[in-house]
C-alpha cells in the first residue's frame, strides 16, 4: 500500500535540469548558484542580507554565534517547535527556557511572554539575551508585539521561520526583519521549498552579516577590511573566530533558486488544500488550525487538534489506525522541555501546560504541495471512518 506522507517534496524537470547544469559547470561547492539563491531569497523577504548554509539547524546556530551567545546568556523560545529552535543556544554553551503558547495559534504566547519579562525584571532574575518566536505550521507569531516587548527589555529577536517562508504577516513577508535581527528558513524536503538539505539567515543588519559569513566558514576571512594587522599577499587567509563548515553547495544552491520560482505557486496550493480541509473536516469534534486575521499561512502544517471528551478512541488508538489505512500522520510536536535532554536541565511535566495540552491533543495531517485533491479526499474519509 502506498502511504501518503504528511510532508514531501515538489521536483520539476526544471529543478532536475538547473541541478544538471551546475554539474557540468566548475563549481561543485559555494559558488555563483549560492549567491543566485541568497539573492532570490533576500528578495522575496525584502531584507539586505541573505547567507546560505547547509541546514536548518545551522542557520539557528550561526545566527546564535553572530547574536554572540555565550555560557551564561540565555534564550527563551516556544516548547512547540524542533528542537533546533531550543539547542542552537546549548551549541553555545548557553541556557533555555521556555514560554508556554497561545491556545488559539499554538505560537509563542505574548501574553505569557510580557509576563515573564515583567516577572523577571521585578525579581531581577537573567532576561533573555535573544527571543526565539517560531512561525508554527508556517504561520507568523504576533511580531509587532513581541519586537517592542524585545525593545523595551533590550533582547534580540531571531525568528525561527522554518515553517514560514511565503507566509506573511501583516502584508509584509515572512523574514523581512522588520520586527527582529535575524531569521531563519530550512529547505528540508518536507518544508515549503527544498534543498534537500539547506538552510538561510537573512538580516538587515551588516554587522551580523558580517559574523554570519565568518561563521560559515571556519571563522575564516579573506578580506583584509577584517584582518589584523598586515595581509601576506594573496594566498593569505585568517582565522579571526572559531567558526564551522555550514557551507551550502552549489548543487542545493541551483535546486533552491529554481524552487524559489515556484514558492507563490507552491503556497497557494497549500493554501487551497488546508481551505478544503477546513470545509470537509467542518462536522467533525476536531479543532481546525485558526488563523490570526494579521497573518497569511504559508501552511507547512495542517495541524488538526481531537476532541477527546467527544470522541470513544484515544489519539494513540486514531494515529495508528490511520497510519495502517495509509494516511501517514505525524505529531508536531513532543514539548521540547519534555525531552530527557531537557528534563535533565530541570525542565518537568507541567511547566508549560498549554503546549502539553495541545500536544496530547494534535495530529498533523497530509499537507504537501503534490497533494492530489483525490488523495486529499482519501485522507477526509479515511479520518471519518476512524472518528466514527
Ligand atoms: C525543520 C526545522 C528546523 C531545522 O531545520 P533542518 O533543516 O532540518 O536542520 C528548525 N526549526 C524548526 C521549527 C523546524 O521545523
Amino acid at each position: 500500500m502506498r502511504v501518503i506522507p504528511y510532508g514531501r517534496q515538489l521536483i520539476d524537470e526544471d529543478d532536475i535540469a538547473n541541478v544538471v547544469a551546475t554539474l557540468r559547470s566548475d563549481w561543485l561547492t559555494q559558488g555563483p548558484a549560492i549567491e543566485r539563491f541568497e539573492r532570490k531569497v533576500a528578495a522575496h523577504c525584502g531584507v539586505k542580507h541573505a547567507v546560505a548554509v547547509a541546514n536548518g539547524t545551522a542557520a539557528l546556530h550561526i545566527a546564535a554565534a553572530a547574536l554572540g551567545f555565550q555560557p551564561d546568556d540565555l534564550l527563551w523560545t516556544s516548547p512547540n517547535t524542533f528542537v533546533a529552535s531550543a539547542n542552537c543556544a546549548r551549541y553555545c554553551g548557553a541556557d533555555v527556557d521556555f514560554v508556554d503558547i497561545d491556545p488559539r495559534t499554538y505560537n509563542l504566547s505574548v501574553a505569557r511572554l510580557a509576563e515573564k519579562l515583567a516577572a523577571a525584571a521585578q525579581t531581577g532574575t537573567r532576561l533573555p539575551k535573544a527571543i526565539v518566536p517560531v512561525h508554527f505550521s508556517g504561520q507568523s507569531c504576533e511580531m509587532e508585539p513581541i519586537a517592542a516587548l524585545a525593545k523595551r527589555y533590550g533582547i534580540a529577536v531571531l525568528e525561527d521561520a522554518s515553517h514560514a517562508i511565503g507566509g506573511s504577516y501583516r502584508g509584509r513577508p515572512v523574514g523581512c526583519c522588520e520586527f527582529s535581527d535575524l531569521a531563519t528558513f530550512s529547505f528540508h524536503p518536507v518544508k515549503i521549498v527544498t534543498t534537500a538539505e539547506g538552510g538561510m539567515v537573512v538580516t538587515n543588519r551588516t554587522d551580523l552579516y558580517e559574523r554570519l559569513l565568518l561563521f560559515r566558514s571556519h571563522g575564516i576571512t579573506r578580506d583584509a577590511k577584517f584582518m589584523e594587522g598586515e595581509s601576506h599577499g594573496p594566498w593569505y587567509y585568517q582565522q579571526a573566530e572559531l567558526g564551522w563548515n555550514y557551507r551550502l553547495t552549489d548543487l542545493q544552491a541551483a535546486l533552491g533558486e529554481c524552487q524559489m520560482n515556484k514558492l507563490d505557486a507552491f503556497v497557494a496550493r497549500r493554501a487551497a488544500l488546508a481551505r478544503r480541509y477546513d470545509e470537509l473536516l467542518a462536522d467533525l469534534p476536531l479543532t481546525l488550525p485558526w488563523q490570526h486575521p494579521d497573518t497569511a499561512n504559508a501552511w507547512h502544517l495542517y495541524v488538526i487538534r481531537l476532541r477527546l471528551d467527544r470522541l470513544q478512541k484515544t489519539r494513540r488508538q486514531i494515529v495508528e489506525e490511520l497510519r495502517s489505512a495509509g494516511i501517514g500522520v505525524q505529531i508536531h510536536y513532543i514539548p521540547v522541555h519534555t525531552q530527557p535532554y531537557y528534563r535533565r536541565l530541570g525542565f518537568r511535566d507541567g511547566d508549560f501546560p498549554e503546549a502539553e495540552k495541545y500536544y496530547a491533543e494534535t495530529i498533523s495531517l497530509p499537507m504537501f504541495a503534490a497533494l492530489k485533491d483525490a488523495e486529499q479526499e482519501k485522507v477526509v474519509d479515511t479520518i471519518k471512518g476512524v472518528l466514527k
